[in-house]
This record gives C-alpha cells, sequence and structure tokens, in this order.
C-alpha cells in the first residue's frame, strides 16, 4: 500500500520505519526542512516510565495551579481570560479523580512496557547511538509532592517497573554531584530508565528509514486531507496527492487535519521549553538523569552539554519565549547542579505541543477506514512512539496488534460523534 505519514516527529518517524519494514511504500510530510523541529526538539529526553508522569496525577493540577504567580513557575498562561483553556483544565481535574487516573496510567503503562521492548530492538540497530544514559532520579522536595507521587509509584509497581525510594543521603551516593544545599525529601531511583538525545534518535532512525525506502517530503505543509472511495487526497500547497492512507502524526497540528474530517480531538495547544548550556566542570555535572517533580523540569546530561526541558505555557503556539519559563529552567540548573555549567550562557528553545487531558495518546482507525491517527502523547510521545508506530503499522497491515488497543483507540471517546 501507498502510504502517507504527516508529521517528521518522533512519532511520525517511528510509524514510517514501521510500515516501511511491514512493506509498504511509505512517505513521510514533514512542513519544516528536517525532523524532529517541534516538540521532538524539546521535550525532556526521557524514554522510560519517569516520562509518564502526567499533569492528570491527583493532587498534581491543584498544585500546579497554586504555583502560577511565583516568579519561577512550572506553568503559565498566554491569556487567563480563554474559555476553552479553562474548559480544559475542567477536563483535566476530571482524570485526575483517583479511579480516571488509575485507568489512564494502566493504559499508558500497557503501551510505554510494549513500547520498551520495541524501542530496545531499535536502539540496537546498526547506526543508532544517541547519547544514551541509564538511570533518572524522579526527586520530590517536600513530604507532601512524594505522598501526592503515590499512585504514580503504585503504576509502576504494577508494570514490574525496577525502581526505589531513596532517602536524600542514598540519593546523594547516587548522584555525588547534588548540591548540597537544596533540600528534598526523597527521590525515586529508576535504574533502568534511560534518557538520551530525542532529536539525534529521530534523525538516525530517519536515516535508516530512508535506507528501507522511505522518502521524506519536507518543506510541504498539509493544508487539508479528505477521504473518499478509497482513496485519501492530501493537499499540499495547494497541489493534491492521492494516496491509499494517511497516518496523522502531526503533534499540535493533528487536531486542526483531524478537524477537515469532522474528527475532534479534545487537545489544547501548550507551549513547552528547553534550555542547552555547555557543562563547564564536568566532575559537577549530572552523571543521571533528574527530574524536578516540583518545577516538573528534567535535567539531562547529552554528552558535553545539559539539557534542562520543561514548563508548560497553556494556550500558546507562537514561539516568543516566556520570560517566566525561561527563569524556571535557570533555577532548577542553579539548585541541582549549580556548578556544572553557567546556565546564564544557556541557549532556550521553546515550541508547540497538544495535550489530552487524559494524557494518553489515540492510536488507529478513524471512522473513514484509511484515516488512522498516531497523537496525543503529551508528556510521553519518546516512551510511547516505538510501541505507537508498531501498533499503527499492524493495524494498516491487518495484523492483530501485539498488545490490546482497548482504551488507546477513538473508542474510548463511543460516547461522541466520530
Ligand atoms: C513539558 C513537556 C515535556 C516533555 N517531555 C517528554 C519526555 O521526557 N519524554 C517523552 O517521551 N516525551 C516528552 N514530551 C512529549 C514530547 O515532546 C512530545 O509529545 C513529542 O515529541 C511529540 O512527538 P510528535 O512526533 O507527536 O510531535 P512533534 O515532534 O511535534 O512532530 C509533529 C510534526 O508534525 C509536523 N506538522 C504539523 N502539522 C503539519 C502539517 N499540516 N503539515 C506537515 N507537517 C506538519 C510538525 O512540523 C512536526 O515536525 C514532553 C512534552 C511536554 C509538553
Amino acid at each position: 500500500m501507498r502510504i502517507a505519514v504527516i508529521g517528521g516527529g518522533v512519532v511520525g518517524v517511528c510509524t514510517a520505519y514501521y510500515l516501511a519494514e511491514a512493506g509498504h511504500d511509505v512517505v513521510v510530510i514533514e512542513r519544516y526542512g528536517n525532523v524532529a523541529q517541534e516538540a521532538s526538539f524539546g521535550n525532556l529526553d526521557l524514554m522510560g516510565p519517569a516520562a509518564l508522569n502526567p499533569w492528570s496525577m491527583p493532587g498534581t493540577a491543584g498544585r500546579l495551579l497554586r504555583m502560577l504567580f511565583r516568579p519561577e513557575s512550572p506553568m503559565a498562561f498566554s491569556s487567563k481570560f480563554e474559555p476553552a483553556m479553562w474548559g480544559w483544565l475542567r477536563r483535566l481535574l476530571a482524570e485526575s479523580a483517583a479511579p480516571r487516573f488509575l485507568q489512564n496510567q494502566q493504559r499508558l503503562h500497557r503501551l510505554a512496557s510494549y513500547s520498551r521492548e520495541m524501542m530496545d530492538g531499535l536502539a540496537h540497530r546498526p547506526g543508532m547511538d544517541f547519547e544514551q544514559r541509564s538511570g533518572v532520579l524522579l526527586v520530590f522536595r517536600t513530604d507532601k509532592e512524594a505522598a501526592q507521587a503515590r499512585p504514580l509509584l503504585d503504576a509502576l509497581a504494577e508494570s514490574g517497573t525496577q525502581c526505589e525510594l531513596l532517602e536524600p543521603a542514598a540519593a546523594r551516593l547516587l548522584e555525588p554531584a547534588l548540591s548540597e544545599h537544596t533540600y528534598f525529601h526523597s527521590a525515586l531511583y529508576l535504574p533502568h530508565d534511560q534518557a538520551g538525545n530525542c532529536p539525534l534518535f529521530v534523525r538516525q532512525l530517519k536515516k535508516r528509514a530512508q535506507e528501507m525506502g522511505v522518502e521524506f517530503r519536507f518543506n510541504s505543509a498539509v493544508d487539508s486531507i479528505q477521504s473518499e472511495a478509497g482513496q485519501v487526497t492530501v493537499r499540499i500547497d495547494g497541489q493534491s496527492f492521492d494516496t491509499d492512507a494517511v497516518v496523522v502524526a502531526a503533534g499540535a497540528g493533528s487536531a486542526r487535519l483531524l478537524r477537515d474530517v469532522g474528527i475532534s480531538l479534545p487537545t489544547y495547544p501548550v507551549k513547552v521549553y528547553s534550555a542547552s548550556v555547555a557543562i563547564q566542570d564536568f566532575e559537577l555535572a549530572p552523571q543521571l538523569a533528574l527530574f524536578d517533580d516540583t518545577y516538573r523540569v528534567a535535567l539531562t546530561r547529552l554528552g558535553k552539554r545539559l539539557r534542562i526541558s520543561g514548563c508548560a505555557e497553556l494556550g500558546s503556539s507562537n514561539v516568543k519565549l516566556h520570560q517566566k519559563a525561561a527563569n524556571t529552567l535557570v533555577k532548577v540548573g542553579d539548585d541541582w547542579f549549580p556548578n556544572a555549567a553557567n546556565y546564564r550562557t544557556a541557549t532556550f528553545w521553546c515550541g508547540p505541543t497538544g495535550m489530552l487531558p487524559e494524557g494518553v495518546p489515540l492510536l488507529g482507525a478513524t471512522r473513514y477506514g484509511n484515516v488512522f491517527v498516531n497523537a496525543g502523547h503529551g508528556a510521553g510521545a519518546w516512551a510511547l512512539a516505538a510501541g505507537s508506530g508498531k501498533l499503527i503499522a499492524d493495524l494498516i497491515s491487518g495484523r492483530p496488534p501485539d498488545i490490546d488497543i482497548d482504551g488507546l483507540s477513538l473508542n474510548r471517546y463511543a460516547d461522541q460523534t466520530y
């Protein structure tokens, strides 16, 4: 089959790779000049379950909202008066109710375990070396935050993920570079969780996909898609392109494209931030990746640089840097590894993503048999991308997926019209 994948982020490129492996004729359509130019460029670089720590964890959304007016905050609003934003936040709070959260976590961890298996396979392919490191510390500054993370710990235990809750002294033995001046209550150590360079991974996988015959059409923005009589027509810059099937893996752009075919995704635009800075003192730089639960910011060592990512600006998809977000990233660097780098010299980046309130991606067929969706990966795209791509490739190829996709498809909104 001739299949178009819209979006050259981590999700689209993984999908294209598995479709080519299944023998399809694949073209990836991307509006920028290369892959991984949007959310896949600026994400937290965590590939494992530590990335599956959604805003819908009970108590988290309320805590983030209470921090809104601090000079450093994990969250910012582009406008306080937008009804769509308050509607989305209401849905987020509804998803934070304990039974809903548990159900969403079970769905996420089912996909994440499978995705990890797929990712292990990809990482061992020749030519794949993307600055991976094992070991993540999820740090709780206060006892309240540690208590709020209980459902996450339960979900990790249930999915068989190895992890250990450590007192500060034990955490400092594992990561001696942690500043002694920053107080924290405890840290969750995930020894097998990995961090790495997500954009580098995507570029390397693109190369593998090209070797398998995948075509990449860059600088091609899809205006619309249309499905009729077993054919999909993709309109690119005013020109039409026919294909047997299309996979919408366009990150923040997915909702708009799907709206054209009458499918409405409850995503909300969120702008995310990252900072990259050269390491000045390698002895005082971290060996493990660190996730600061208070500010929801991750700090990862990538070769000779540190990458600090996080902070979410709700309702914004432009690329204007919000100073408060930059302050938060600098504060997190200064708090944990003050002498590893001069964070004031960091290069900042921001870009759009689309978040679903439940934080569980949507995969699979739409009511049009030849339009597929692979979107809404929220804060865990890299941790979920390989598994999501393989599932879509199996569904399109008419093979039974390796895991149950219950709760991952559009059927979960069955009470709405799709
Ligand atoms: C604060 C935050 C931290 C995160 N940290 C992590 C993390 O640690 N680990 C993790 O796994 N995930 C993380 N994520 C999630 C992750 O960054 C994103 O969800 C992920 O990169 C999305 O991948 P994607 O391929 O779906 O989207 P993108 O990387 O955004 O790719 C979509 C592509 O589609 C293209 N596109 C869009 N519309 C069109 C169109 N009309 N025509 C042609 N091309 C189009 C875009 O140009 C873009 O290149 C984080 C997200 C947030 C919000």
